[in-house]
This record gives structure tokens, sequence and C-alpha cells, in this order.
């Protein structure tokens, strides 16, 4: 069956066919690509197409698609039964190796998203302080939890709202947005301040030098808890994540996207004398059917493994090389564009110069010319995500042919695309 009919017959069952919006294509237009099958830097559709796949799931794709080490340990795990209610020695393994390769995290613990990672963490910094109030950053995605939907990028951006109808003004009564890129002024009603290291949810956003120091210092002078939420930077950025590569510590981290290998996987973690507020230590609840579920730990177990010594480098230079030859096929066809990089992490904007922060991003997100050129580049077998919000993640699999490939369709796809 096709795209165009499963997505009819997926819209029949489904609410707008997807299930998380920005699948739906309804910032770009058109009709989503329905998966059939992946391998390494490739998705196969359901016409028959093959993609040169820079979406990745948002992330979990670090390796590539399918990866036959991840795939053997997933149907390993499988066949030990898929989940118990128990504690099993798998959990046990990734958390040690979660700690050992993130300098400070000294106990974490598993969830099944990036969404329970970042609402844990939230729970527990207010319960850890007896305070009510959460910093969040303008454009910064922390999941769909109540509490940090407000002014959040991505999915939320992508859908052109501002908001999210059926979050009550009480539940975000305690989010306090301020602009990405300055430090906020914090008093002694600060439970935490959230941020994304690298804003990766409004396009690519790097920091500011200074900014992440800064909240480190605003957040120690206030008795507030700094959250990374590194559910895109960690184990990508660097081994250790953002908090290695700029060398500033939280005092929690959430992760997610690789640190599952593909599966259900997020977690947060800190000092022990944040953890142990967690129930059952502490009067923090927070609890999972399915978390450290046993083909969870598999995948991202086997994941971080194959991250060998040289794997952070070799993606920042692909990610590198991406970036250059993209910038020079589009400045070729007289597109201005700019490619923020942050070692392995790289977005896309069409204008003229870096946003800094959301209100810069929303301008070039909305001019226009993103869903033009994503969709000049789908015809021509490369898959962006469907949206101007996302970031882009060539994985370790995007070999130098699979880069050239690209740049050879960017050239192509960008002549096609009249120039304002
Ligand atoms: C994707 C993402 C989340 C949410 O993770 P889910 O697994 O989609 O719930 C949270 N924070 C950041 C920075 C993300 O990119």
């Amino acid at each position: 069956m096709s795209s165009a009919d499963l997505f009819a017959r997926a819209q029949l069952v489904i609410p707008g066919g997807v299930n998380s919006p920005v699948r739906s294509f309804g910032s770009v237009g058109g009709i989503p690509y329905f998966v059939e099958r992946a391998e390494g830097p490739y998705v196969y559709d359901a016409d028959g197409r093959r993609y040169i796949d820079y979406v990745q799931s948002y992330g979990p794709g670090i390796l590539g698609h399918a990866h036959p080490k991840v795939v053997e340990a997933v149907t390993n795990a499988a066949a030990a039964g898929t989940t118990y209610g128990a504690p099993t020695e798998a959990e046990v393994v990734l958390a040690e190796m979660v700690i050992d390769r993130v300098a400070g995290l000294e106990s974490v613990r598993f969830v099944s998203s990036g969404t329970e990672a970042t609402m844990s963490a939230i729970r527990l910094a207010r319960g850890a302080t007896g305070r009510d109030r959460i910093v969040k950053f303008a454009g910064c995605y922390h999941g769909h939890a109540d509490a940090l939907l407000a002014a959040g990028g991505s999915g939320v951006a992508n859908q052109g709202l501002s908001g999210c109808d059926g979050v009550t003004d009480g539940a975000v009564a305690d989010t306090v947005v301020a602009p990405y890129n300055r430090v906020p002024e914090l008093d002694d009603t600060v439970a935490g301040v959230i941020v994304e290291p690298v804003a990766a949810n409004m396009g690519l956003v790097a920091p500011a030098p200074g900014f992440l120091e800064g909240l480190r210092t605003a957040c120690d002078a206030a008795g507030a808890l700094l959250v990374f939420d590194e559910v895109i930077t960690g184990f990508r950025l660097a081994s250790g994540g953002a908090a290695e590569h700029f060398d500033v510590t939280p005092d929690l981290w959430c992760f997610g996207k690789v640190i599952g290998g593909g599966l259900p996987v997020g977690a947060f973690g800190g000092r022990w004398n944040v953890m142990e507020h967690l129930a059952p230590l502490g009067g923090v609840y927070q609890a999972g059917t399915l978390s450290g579920n046993p083909l969870a730990m598999a995948a991202g177990r086997a994941t971080l493994e194959l991250l060998d010594e040289g794997a952070h480098a070799r993606l920042a230079d692909t990610a590198t090389r991406l970036a250059d030859g993209l910038a020079r096929a589009f400045a070729d066809a007289g597109l201005a564009s700019v490619l923020p990089r942050v070692g392995p992490l790289l977005g896309v904007f069409f204008g003229p110069t870096e946003p800094t922060n959301f209100d810069e991003a929303k301008v070039l997100a909305e001019n226009g010319i993103y869903p033009k050129v994503f969709h000049a580049l789908l015809e021509r077998g490369v898959a962006l995500a469907p949206g101007a919000y996302e970031a882009l993640f060539p994985s370790l699999a995007h070999d130098d042919e699979v880069i050239e490939a690209t740049i050879s369709a960017a050239a192509e796809a960008a002549a096609s695309v009249p120039v304002a």
C-alpha cells in the first residue's frame, strides 16, 4: 500500500494520521512518507523509495538504523522475556555505563521517554529544594509535560502553537520563561533552571560564550538546581555530553534518544544528595511499569558500547563536512543560509545571520524557504526533518559517499528553489 493510501487510512483511526504531530508534514505540506524499513543512513518508504535519512528518529539513531549489534542485543533480550516488573542486571550495567561517562553524575533512574525524564527531574528539583518555580527558556523543548509546554520549540513551534490547549494556567503558573542566551535573575523561589545546553529544537542555537557558566553561577547564588536537558546532547556532543563539552556541571541531567539506542528510554540523574529525595529513599514519587525495560536496556548498552573513543570526533567531522557542503551548495544557487554547528550537532536556517534565541530563530524558520528546500531535497532522495525547527542528525553510518550524495542533491535542490 502506498504512503498516500496509508496516510488516508491512518487519518481515519489516528488523529492527524500520526502519533507525534511533526510527522504529519503539517508545517511543510504534502503527504508523509510511510517507512517500511531502514538500514544505516537510509530509510525506505512504502512506495519503494530510498532516502538518505537525517531525521534518524530525531536523535536516537547515532549509529544509523538497524545496527546489527543493536538488533542482536534486542533480539537476545526479547528471547529472555520482554518485561518482568523486577530489577535486572541490565539496568545496573547501563546505569554504571552512564555514570562512568558523565562526570559528576552519581545516580541515575531510567524511565521510558525524554518527557518522563524532564517531568521527573522537575518534580525532583521541586521536592529537593522545597521551592515551586521553574525557569525555562523560550524555544527549548523539554517534552510534553504540562509544566514545560510553555513557549516550547520543536513540535510545538512546528504546529504554530504558542502554548497548548488543555494546559491549565495553574499547571504553568510556576513556570517562568526567559529568552535563551541571557542569564535570568533568580530568587529564592526558584527550584531549578532547565536548559538545553545546545538548543536543538528551534533549529540549532548554540549557547553564547558564558551563558551556561552564567547559569551555573546564578543557580549557585540562588540555591536553585541547574538541570541540563541532555536528551539530544547526551552521548552525542561528547561521551560525557554537553557537561563535558562545555565543562559546566549541572545538578541534574535528563537523557533520552541516544541512551535508548532506538528503544523507548529516558533517564534522569544527578548527585546523591539530590537523587536521595526520590522514592523509595525519599518523598518524591516516580515510577514506571516499563522503566528499565530489558529490551531498552540492551539497546542502550549496545549503542553506548559502540560509541568508541573516536566516535564523537568522527561524527563532528561528518557534521562539519555536511555543514560546509550544504552551505556551499545553497550559496551557489543564490540561497542565503547559515548552518550552525556545535560538534556533531548541526542545524540549517535560510537567511543571512545565525539566530541566538527563539525570536530570531522564528523569523528564519517561518520565512517559507525551508518547506521548499525540504521538498526539493525529498524528491532527490534526502530526508530532512519535516519542520524548520528541527536539527539534522547525521549518524556514524553517514560515510563520505553519503555526505557527497547529499551535497550533490542539495545543489540540485537549491537550484530548483526560486530565490525570492
Ligand atoms: C525529544 C526531546 C525531549 C522529549 O523526549 P521524548 O522522548 O520525545 O519524550 C525532551 N527534551 C529534549 C531536548 C528533546 O529533544
